[in-house]
């Protein structure tokens, strides 16, 4: 599998176009794919024709530009749901099985999120950025490395100010 910000040109991986594409992850499930690159910037973020053929009964491609460009909405909402499918799954594993914050039990996935242990998260969020992925989506990538947890926005909040870690002050610091 090549490499994530990995460039080739059409030809060499079987394509009829004759530009250059990038090997990127979709913002909203993770699935990797060639992406063509047009003035040096990814064509698109997300899978939209995997979304779709995965949540209705539209298998060719042709069918399913139309079916986007007719449905806005519901094609908004199938790629909410992709998103959150990701989501879910990291936030549940997170939550030692359960999609809720490990410290208070709040349950709505609206409000939760995954907290560094260790803090330091400006730093990891920075190379995972260059990536081109959310944190979720890298966090799956990667099995579920260690030294994250699920926290709900409330528990974050409180954390930060029992560490007396504030974005702003610790990018001064370092
Ligand atoms: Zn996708
Ligand atoms: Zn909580």
């Amino acid at each position: 599998m090549p490499q994530i910000g990995e460039i080739r040109q059409g030809r060499e991986i079987g394509y009829k176009n004759d530009g250059k594409n990038i090997w990127q992850a979709c913002e909203l499930c993770g699935k990797e794919r060639w992406v063509p690159l047009v003035k040096g910037i990814p064509a698109y973020k997300i899978c939209n024709e995997e979304h779709i053929f995965q949540n209705t009964k539209i298998r060719s491609k042709e069918q399913g530009k139309r079916w986007s460009r007719e449905n806005p909405e519901r094609r908004r909402e199938l790629n909410h749901k992709c998103w959150r499918n990701v989501k879910e799954e990291v936030i549940t594993h997170y939550g030692n099985g359960k999609c809720a914050c490990i410290k208070c039990g709040f349950a709505d996935i609206r409000a939760l999120s995954i907290d560094h242990i260790n803090g330091g998260g400006s730093i990891h969020r920075h190379d995972i950025k260059r990536g081109g992925t959310s944190l979720y989506i890298w966090l799956r990538k990667n099995k579920y490395p260690e030294g994250f947890q699920t926290l709900c926005m409330n528990c974050q909040f409180i954390k930060r100010a029992e560490n007396k870690e504030c974005v702003g002050k610790n990018k001064k610091e370092k």
